[in-house]
């Protein structure tokens, strides 16, 4: 980067707003974004119009911050723009790293999501069975919104990304780290993840002792051992399987991780890595091996196992959706 001003831009695709939230947490530090950076683009605080996007010269934004997941054309849109628009593209946040909350739509389809909001729900009136359509005529002329896809996909999966800033939303000090690094010009390689390589378990404080378990509980169902590993007590916790920077916050408010950080650096599939460490801590293989219908017992308690094992990444997964017939 040149000792000018950086231009910056912000965007939300698929999004809960949380990560713009999380911009805002830097706090103090976002006065020394405003001195190093303008900012020309962020539709939660400023109004720049796509226009204005589409009139700037090909990489005239300098870094673009982008979070949120991929499920409509108009995000489709951005995606492809911004990415033009911008030297380096940021994936930001669980939802444009690896799909996020929305990406659970992926078990289902443009149909089902659409018969659930405006059809078989309990509060809402529709008799007429409308639905939003991509395309209406009025006297007017023609009105468009954007389209509503099937399938619910990564920012990477739509275009190329630079850098990953994982987390929902991603924690301050990590973005803090990234802002840092762009001010000073010292990014890591492209492609990077820019958060730490160990997983949530290599930052926890609870006590580990290698020991297994005979079911699986869930945390409001029983009194939990003070400072003790919460999956040694029969809950899944997703840290064996969760990439760290965030100091284990969850587990510190009494939760255990739910996997936010996505995938450790050595195991792209999150939920298959997390089953791999529970088959383990059940037991269930090797010379202890249970009979079937124990491990039916055991794998009835997982309730939820796509929402447990996938929360923040079933679009990046290897069984990336549901076959809708
Ligand atoms: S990553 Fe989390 S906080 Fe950020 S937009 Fe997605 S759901 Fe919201
Ligand atoms: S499994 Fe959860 S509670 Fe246990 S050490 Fe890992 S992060 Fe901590
Ligand atoms: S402990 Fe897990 S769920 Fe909680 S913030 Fe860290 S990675 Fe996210």
């Amino acid at each position: 980067m040149s000792d000018k001003k950086l231009k910056f831009a912000f965007y939300w695709a698929a999004s809960c707003g949380g990560c713009e939230i999380a911009v805002l947490d830097i706090n103090e530090v976002i006065l020394k974004v405003a001195g190093a950076a303008d900012i020309l683009f962020w539709p939660v605080a400023i109004d720049t119009k796509y226009k204005d996007v589409e009139a700037m010269p090909d990489g005239h934004i300098d870094v673009c911050f982008f979070n949120g997941a991929i499920r409509n054309s108009e995000q489709e849109h951005l995606a492809h723009l911004l990415r033009k628009k911008s030297k380096v593209l940021v994936a930001f946040g669980s939802c444009a790293v690896t799909g996020g909350i929305p990406g659970l739509a992926n078990l289902s389809n443009k149909q089902g999501v659409f018969d659930t909001v405006y059809h078989d729900n309990a509060s809402i009136e529709n008799p007429k069975g409308t639905e939003p359509e991509p395309s209406s005529k009025v006297k007017e002329g023609e009105l468009t919104i954007p389209e509503f896809f099937d399938t619910v996909r990564t920012l990477d999966q739509t275009v190329d990304v630079d850098y990953y800033l994982p987390g929902c939303p991603p924690p301050t000090k990590l973005i803090l780290q990234a802002v840092d690094a762009i001010i000073k010009g010292a990014l890591p390689p492209k492609g990077s993840v820019i958060a730490p390589v160990k997983s949530v378990c290599d930052e926890c404080r609870f006590i580990r002792s290698d020991k297994r378990i005979t079911s699986i509980r869930r945390i409001y169902e029983f009194e939990r051992v003070e400072d003790k590993c919460l999956l040694e007590q029969g809950i899944i916790c997703m840290g064996p399987a969760t990439r760290g920077g965030c100091g284990g916050p969850c587990m510190e408010a009494n939760m255990p991780c739910t996997g936010c950080g996505g995938p450790t650096p050595n195991s792209p599939d999150q939920g298959g890595k997390m089953i791999s460490a529970l088959a383990s801590v059940l037991g269930v293989e090797g010379e202890e091996g249970k009979d079937d219908e124990e491990i039916d017992t055991l794998i009835d308690g997982i309730v939820d196992p796509v929402g447990t094992f996938y929360k923040y990444g079933l679009p990046s997964a290897l069984i990336n959706r549901k076959v809708m017939r």
